[in-house]
């Protein structure tokens, strides 16, 4: 999409600083970094969240995202990372074309878990929830 911030990232209009890049997919340093060495990795195809990209197409972004943690590991050597995305409004998604999170991370970072994200949920919510899967 044109007017895409990250499909321009992708395709190498709007300079970044480039981590992985392979056919489908390319991986970039945050520009507002929560961690040393956070980058992203997007798919080179437009897709706002994940239901927006074709099945076939998580593979491979999967894979980059395997690739980009192994780098990080190899040059900084963080004791861990934290790995995900935000999807939606509700789930913090600020820029609309799909982006998996790399958070290395280092003991004593001061951070959190993905628990840390929210901690909200009613009592009965779990059985409540169980049953919409019988
Ligand atoms: P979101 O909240 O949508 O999951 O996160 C978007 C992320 O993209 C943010 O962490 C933000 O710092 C990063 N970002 C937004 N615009 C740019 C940009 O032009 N270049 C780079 N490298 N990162 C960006
Ligand atoms: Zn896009």
């Amino acid at each position: 999409m044109e007017d895409c911030i990250f499909c321009r990232i992708g395709r190498g209009k709007i300079p970044s600083h480039k981590i992985y890049e392979d056919k489908n997919s390319f991986a970039f340093l945050d520009i507002h970094p929560h961690a040393k060495g956070h980058a992203v990795v997007i798919p080179k195809i437009h897709a706002v969240t994940i239901f927006d990209l074709e099945e076939k197409q998580m593979q491979p972004l999967m894979l980059a995202v395997k690739k980009t943690m192994g780098l990080l590991q190899k040059k900084l050597q963080p004791d861990g990372f934290n790995v995900g995305w935000n999807s939606g409004a509700a789930g913090g998604q600020v820029v609309p074309h799909l982006h998996i999170h790399i958070l290395p991370r280092y003991n004593g970072d001061g951070g959190g878990s993905i628990h840390s994200i929210i901690k909200n949920p009613r009592e009965k919510d779990v059985e409540e929830v169980a049953k919409l899967f019988r």
